[in-house]
């Protein structure tokens, strides 16, 4: 879209080499507005924007987020972060350090530039949830000192900074809780379901069951996310969040695995013991992203499913090329 240069935003998007990151990137260039990428390529590959290489619109830096920054931008969207258990266990210190120093420094420039900024939170914040479906107001059952503690307190006290940068300094900031999200550019490796399975049942390997699968989780398609996003971005400044987005249809682990059974065909199901600290179920409440965001999930599993085999039927074929 082309866009009259008075209304262009210089748009900084940390985590942008990330999943959800280069998708959010592909919006804000679709819609005129000028972005860089900061990223420091922990989780993220250049793969996911090698098509912005030579955009006009598109400036990279290679840059990690608990080290200060100084840029001038209009607006900061907070994503940098590992976002999958086997990334963000990796080295735990270190996810804590871009969840809290990370989210001190882009508050800090933020504050500095008088920056409307958007922190990508998660469902994690409710941990292992005794409430069902889990609506905004819910605080959350979360084990302080267990392995997913460095991404779930993390987020917590990031959450816990940007509402005091807002209270104590007037900071126009906007909070999205994220629950499961998957579709294209998902990192093939990063243990998460749904690339898992879906690459698994390409190559022909048993899908890795972890526990019965009688664990749930409700998927959301990275389109409907990223709307979500522009969505809450552009309210007023009221609206601060914190805001489910998420897609409320929930599925057991099981049949997941069984419908990416029958799309892909051939691969069988195994078990594996269940991670200490897995989520029994998940489903977010989302009348508040509806009623203050008109936001509903529009892609259901199904159909976003069949674009995410769709991308990775590639990703492996070149793979094994290579
Ligand atoms: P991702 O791992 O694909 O992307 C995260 C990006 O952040 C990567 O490109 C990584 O290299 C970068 N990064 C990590 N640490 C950094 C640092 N210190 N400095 C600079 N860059 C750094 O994950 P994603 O799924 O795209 O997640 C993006 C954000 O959304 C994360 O904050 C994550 O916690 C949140 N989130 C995602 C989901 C989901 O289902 N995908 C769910 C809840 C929350
Ligand atoms: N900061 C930054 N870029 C800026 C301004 C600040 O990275 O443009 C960092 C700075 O390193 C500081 C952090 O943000 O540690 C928090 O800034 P703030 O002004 O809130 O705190 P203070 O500098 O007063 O400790
Ligand atoms: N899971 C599984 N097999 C896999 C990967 C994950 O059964 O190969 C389960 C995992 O134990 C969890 C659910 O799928 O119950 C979602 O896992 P993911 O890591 O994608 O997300 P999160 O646990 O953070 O919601």
């Amino acid at each position: 879209m082309a866009r009259l240069y008075e209304s262009r935003k210089r748009i900084l998007v940390t985590g942008g080499a990330g999943f959800l990151g280069s998708h959010l990137i592909d919006r804000l260039i679709g819609q005129g507005h000028e972005v860089l990428c900061v990223d420091n390529l922990f989780t993220g590959t250049k793969r996911n924007i090698d098509h912005l290489h030579n955009h006009p619109l598109f400036e990279f830096m290679r840059h990690d987020i608990t080290m200060p920054l100084y840029v001038e931008v209009d607006e900061i969207y907070n994503l940098a972060c590992p976002a999958s258990p086997i990334h963000y266990q990796h080295d735990p210190i270190q996810t804590t350090k871009t969840s809290v120093h990370g989210a001190i420094n882009m508050l800090g420039l933020a504050k500095r530039l008088r920056a409307k900024i958007f922190q990508a939170s998660t469902s994690e914040v409710y941990g292992d949830p005794t409430v069902h479906p889990q609506s905004e107001d819910y605080w959350g059952n979360v084990n302080p000192i267990g392995p997913r503690s460095c991404y779930d307190e993390g987020k917590r006290c990031a959450e816990t900074l940007f509402f005091d940068y807002h209270r104590q300094l007037g900071l126009p900031i906007k909070v999205v809780r994220i629950f499961n999200t998957y579709g294209p550019r998902m990192h093939h490796a990063d243990g998460r379901v749904v690339s898992n399975f879906v690459v698994q049942a390409l190559r022909g390997e048993p899908l890795t069951i972890y526990g019965d699968g009688s664990q749930t989780r409700s998927f959301c398609y990275v389109d409907d996310l990223i709307e979500g996003f522009l969505r809450l971005m552009d309210t007023d400044e009221t609206v601060t969040g914190p805001i489910n987005i998420g897609n409320p249809n929930e599925f057991t682990i099981r049949e997941l695995a069984e419908k990416t059974v029958a799309k892909i065909g051939g691969a069988e199901l195994i078990t594996m013991p269940l991670p200490r600290d897995d989520p029994k179920q998940r489903r977010p409440d989302i009348s508040k992203a509806k009623a203050l965001l008109g936001w509903e999930p529009k892609v259901q599993l199904d159909e976003g499913l069949d674009r995410t085999i769709e991308y990775f039927r590639d990703f492996v074929g070149q793979m094994e090329e290579a």
